[in-house]
Order: structure tokens, then sequence, then C-alpha cells
């Protein structure tokens, strides 16, 4: 994940290589960014782009959401994962239940506003605590949120999942990532077998009644309205209980690509595009995460840039409370323009 001008955490591993697993999809991803490479001097400098004006920075409004990156091992080795996850990497550490309770308790000693923790990976499932963590988040009166691919390691949990739901309700929601509303696309990034596999666990899900939402991807050339249609129809012919007409319930999401250009986000961007930094992700969340090669966990600004040392928080979440330089392709590409354009 690392890319020049940019250092990752000291004594990171980074780039580990993607599985060979045998279900890992064979060609290019169907959702690949078609741009130019990334020109070296953007991104280099958290106060100035490379024209040399201000650079846009985030304060942190309040802290609603912390995540947690449960670790970077998944089932799953698709295409364009961003956090470059697999069956063999582990770049970042499964997250221990202690580790958690302890964010947990410092939320708590100091009456953070956190209405909601969320859970990601890799595949949550697949880490041996993530049960005992989920339960703790909601045993003290969190919102709870897992982004899963709903396959064989969320099945393994029905049971539990089952009693956390009989206990918490719609408190606890599950959204799980179909990455487009045919097997053909969604198969091309994820891989032979994942289709059925994710769409058999969304119904589960639906049929017993927890609060679900599903994570898209917009595909190059298909505009929302095509695919919020396309969606309602599998929903509707799979009696899955979402509305994909609801940005909640169906969120899409644009691409990525750190090493394709965009333009840089600077100070003049927000009157130009008519939005506000508290409008942005890192406004209102940072993510926990235990990289390897570090003794304990760290805070990063958010949920999409683990790795990289410039967005590093520090330790606690007291720490974290600084402002974010948006000094990286994902905060442009993702968050701000997210298909706009900036003309500054
Ligand atoms: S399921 Fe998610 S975490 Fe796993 S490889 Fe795919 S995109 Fe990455
Ligand atoms: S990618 Fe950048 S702008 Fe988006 S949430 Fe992360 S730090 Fe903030």
């Amino acid at each position: 994940m690392g890319r020049a001008g940019r250092t990752p955490a000291q004594g990171v591993q980074v780039n580990a290589p993607r599985s060979k697993s045998r279900n890992a999809p064979a060609g290019p991803s169907p959702f690949a960014v078609d741009a130019a490479s990334l020109p070296r001097a953007k991104f280099s400098d958290p106060e100035r782009t490379a024209k040399g004006e201000a650079r846009a920075k985030v304060p942190l409004t309040w802290l609603d959401t912390l995540w947690f990156n449960t670790g970077t091992l998944c089932n799953l080795a698709c295409a364009t994962c961003y956090i470059e996850s697999s069956p063999t990497n582990d770049a970042l550490l499964f997250i221990r239940a202690a580790d958690v309770a302890a964010y947990l308790d410092e939320i708590a000693a100091t009456c953070l506003p956190v209405r909601e923790i969320g859970f990601t990976g890799g595949e949550p499932f697949m880490n041996p605590d993530f049960i005992a963590m989920l339960t703790d988040a909601l045993g003290r009166g969190h919102e709870a949120l897992v982004l899963s691919n709903a396959m064989k390691p969320m099945r393994r949990y029905e049971t539990q999942l089952l009693a956390l739901l009989a206990r918490h309700g719609a408190r606890l929601t599950i959204r799980v990532s179909l990455d487009h509303h045919t097997s053909a696309v969604h198969e091309a990034e994820r891989g032979r077998g994942s289709w059925d596999a994710a769409l058999d666990g969304l119904r589960w899900l639906s049929a017993n009644g927890f609060a679900i939402a599903v994570a898209g991807r917009m595909l190059p050339g298909e505009g929302e309205a095509d695919e919020r249609a396309g969606y309602a129809e599998l929903f509707r012919s799979q009696g899955i209980g979402i509305d994909a007409a609801d940005p909640a319930q169906l969120v899409l999401f644009p691409e990525m690509d750190e090493a394709k250009d965009i333009a840089e986000i600077t100070t003049d961007c927000w009157q130009i595009l008519g939005k506000s930094p508290a409008d942005i992700m890192c406004a209102t969340s940072r993510m926990v995460v235990h990289r390897k090669g570090e003794p304990a966990p760290r805070v990063a600004a958010c949920t999409l840039i683990p790795y990289d040392h410039g967005f590093d928080m520090g330790a606690t979440l007291a720490d974290a409370a600084l402002e974010v330089s948006l000094n990286h392709p994902h905060c442009a590409r993702f968050c701000v323009l997210g298909g706009a354009s900036c003309s500054a």
C-alpha cells in the first residue's frame, strides 16, 4: 500500500503477497480505475499541494463511530481489495478482545460521545476473538456495524449471532459486500463461488430479521439509478429485505486506486464543491489497527488508510483528536470528489 512521498509506519509489512487461493479472481478487476499514473509530486506534502496551494484539512468534530480493524486475513482475495486482504496477508494482526475493551474503557472513562462501534477486516468473523469484542461493544450500549462478506466464516457463528440479535435487536447491523447485482461482475472481482455463498448468507440474515445493509460498487459506465434498479430486482427476486433506493441500506462506493492520478484537495475546494469538512468521514470517525511489527494497536485517521504513517494519530483516542491533512489520493477520489470534480 505504501507509495513514494509517504512513509509506512516503521516495521510494518505492506504489500504482502496476495493469495494464490484456488478461487481468487484471475482476470482484471471490472472496477479498475481508468486514469493516468499519479505524478510523484502530488500528495507528498501535508501542508501544500504540488501546485503550492494550501491543502485541505478536516478537524475532528466529534467521535461518532470508532472502527476496529479485526485483521487483514480474509477468506477471499478480491482483485482490488484496498487493504490487500487475503487468506495469507496478516499485515494487520487479529486485534484482541482485550485491546478492544481498553479502547471501550477509554470511551467510557472520558465520556466520548461514541454512538457506534464498527468492525471491518479482512473478514471480521475470521478473528477468533470477534464474537467476544462484538458482545462487549453491544453490551456497553453502543450500536455495532459489522462489515462482512457473509460467507462461511460468518455462518460458523449463526447461533451466537442469533443470541446477539435476540438481546440487542437492531442495534446490531451487518453490512454485506455484494460488489454488483450480477454474479458475473461480482465474481470477476471476488472470485469463483463467491456469489452464491454471499447471497445465501444475505438471505439467512434477512430471513432471521437482522438489520442488514449491502455495500456495492459503482461499475464504470453504469449510472447510480441503473445500479439501484439492478439491486432492487435482485433483492426482490431473492426475498432480501433491503430497500435499494435507500442510500443507507444500499451503500454504493466509488472506486479507489492510490496509484492513479486525481486532483488534490485545497482549502478552496470546499466552497467550489459546496461541501464542508464536517461532511467527511474523518470528521466523526477513527479506526484502531494493530499493524504487524508494532507492539500494540494504534489509531488511524480512517478506515481507508491503515498503513500510512502520515495518517497514524497515536495510541489513544485522546491522541487521535487531531485534524487530518487530506494528503492521500483516497481523500480526493473516495471522500471529497467521489466522482465530482474540483477545478481549483
Ligand atoms: S472480502 Fe473484503 S476484505 Fe476480503 S478480500 Fe474482499 S474486499 Fe478485501
Ligand atoms: S481518506 Fe482522507 S478524507 Fe477520507 S476519511 Fe480518510 S483521511 Fe479523511
